[in-house]
């Protein structure tokens, strides 16, 4: 059923005003802030359904991990069944050891993982480790990458310079941050050639999906790791979105080019909250003497293990990967035509697993350069394309999952065109 109504449901108004007085702008994360507002009663496969009985096509996935739909029941079912044995042991379990093997396999260059509840967190064991490796502080990052909420790697650009982002984050945390524009070999050459002496890693997206759904240029980061190399500095790829997403070896394998580190949540274990720091021996190993320290009450709990096993175990016997393309691919050429039909300067570009929906026409390559569309434009329509049932955010990023159909595609398109009708 569409949703004509362009105002918030009764049951979810309700519910918004109680969470209001309880829960500080109603939600538990500041992501959300700006987010849709409805209440979700549940979600299955690549629906949402509200509180309010509207229905919404989900392209926004939990901001990513669904890449299996909602609620598969092949990990739902694996997770409660392992649960009704214990559901954390402060000790080891079998399950440990099948999800850490079926990861390892799975990402291909990785020889030890280390699991985590969130891509923060282990963003910081990935920074800790290649500091402990190296004996050196710095580190190199790129303008628009997200690694996170910490204060030592939440950034926000303010008249050109990237600083604080937050209030009560403490400024000197970024000093031993270099941040460079993406996608641009010699800049990295030039930050190393001054400061590599005291550089340990080197961070980034491999595929800039944060901001814009960018992809690196050719050549970039087969440069970026010979760069890394020869002043001996780690390279970590933060494949939190990308992993799993763009294959079974996320980033690293689309590209061709293995990081010394790399981190993953998100679509790793069919929505559970599980995350995971995987890497070379020689690194990954330093956790294991007790030399570098990496911890955490729910690491490897039963539910995280279940998950990421049957998730893993799922996408390796029966890849979604080449449906999950042509959907994205039809879907994107579909919302394109839909722009020129209506004469609007709709911009769809990224991959066909996640793309980015904008309005404009500029030449894009990086988080400046994307800066030149109009993504207020596209912020505004977002809360019309809500309002006639398609779940996105404002961010203009849109993520395809293993369960979008042809049923999905008619549906999106239509209420695409609605929304555009009504409010571009
Ligand atoms: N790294 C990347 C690339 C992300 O996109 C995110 C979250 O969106 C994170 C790290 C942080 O992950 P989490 O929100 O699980 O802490």
């Amino acid at each position: 059923m569409p949703n004509d109504s362009t105002r918030l449901g009764p049951r979810s108004a309700e519910l918004r005003r109680r969470a209001a007085a309880r829960t500080p702008g109603g939600v538990h994360s500041n992501v959300r802030l700006t987010g849709a507002q409805e209440f979700i009663e549940r979600a299955k496969g690549a629906w949402l359904y509200s509180v309010d009985g509207r229905d919404y096509v989900d392209y926004l996935l939990g901001q990513g991990p669904n890449f299996l739909g909602h609620a598969p029941d092949h990990v739902v079912d694996a997770v409660s069944d392992a649960c009704r044995r214990g559901v954390i042991f402060g000790g080891q379990h079998e399950l440990e050891v099948q999800a850490s093997e079926l990861v390892c396999r799975a990402v291909g260059w990785a020889d030890m993982i280390r699991f985590g509840v969130s891509g923060t967190e282990v963003v910081q064991g990935a920074l800790r480790l290649a500091r402990a490796a190296t004996g050196r502080t710095k580190v190199i990052r790129f303008e628009g990458h997200y690694h996170g909420w910490l204060d030592n790697v939440l950034t926000a650009a303010r008249d050109g310079h990237w600083g604080v982002a937050t209030k009560g984050q403490v400024a000197r945390h970024l000093d031993d941050f270099i941040v460079l524009p993406w996608n641009d070999a010699e800049q990295v050459a030039d930050a190393l050639d001054r400061h590599g002496e005291q550089v340990a890693a080197v961070i980034m997206e491999p595929v800039m999906i944060n901001a814009g759904v960018i992809e690196p240029l050719p050549g970039y980061l087969e440069a970026v790791r010979r760069l890394c190399d020869r002043h001996g500095v780690v390279l970590i790829f933060d494949e939190v979105i990308s992993g799993f997403r763009l294959g079974l070896g996320g980033g690293a394998e689309r590209y061709g080019v293995p990081p010394d580190l790399a981190t993953y949540g998100k679509a790793i274990a069919g929505g559970f909250p599980v995350a995971a720091l995987v890497g070379r021996a020689e690194l990954m190993s330093r956790f294991g003497t007790g030399e570098v320290n990496h911890s955490g009450t729910f690491n490897g709990s039963v539910m995280a293990t279940a998950a990421v096993a049957a998730t893993v175990t799922s996408l390796l016997e029966d890849p979604p990967y080449e449906r999950v393309a042509k959907h994205g691919r039809t879907l994107m050429v579909g919302l394109r035509d839909l722009g020129i039909e209506h004469g609007l300067p709709l911009r769809v570009e990224g991959l066909p697993a996640a793309f980015h929906v904008s309005f404009g026409d500029a030449e894009v390559r990086d988080y400046r350069t994307l800066q030149r569309l109009d993504l207020a434009r596209y912020e505004r329509l977002s809360r019309v394309l809500v309002e006639h049932g398609l779940w996105v955010t404002g961010r203009g990023v849109w993520y395809v999952s293993a369960c979008h159909g042809e049923e999905e595609l008619d549906a999106a398109l239509t209420r695409f065109e609605k929304a555009l009708r009504d409010g571009a």
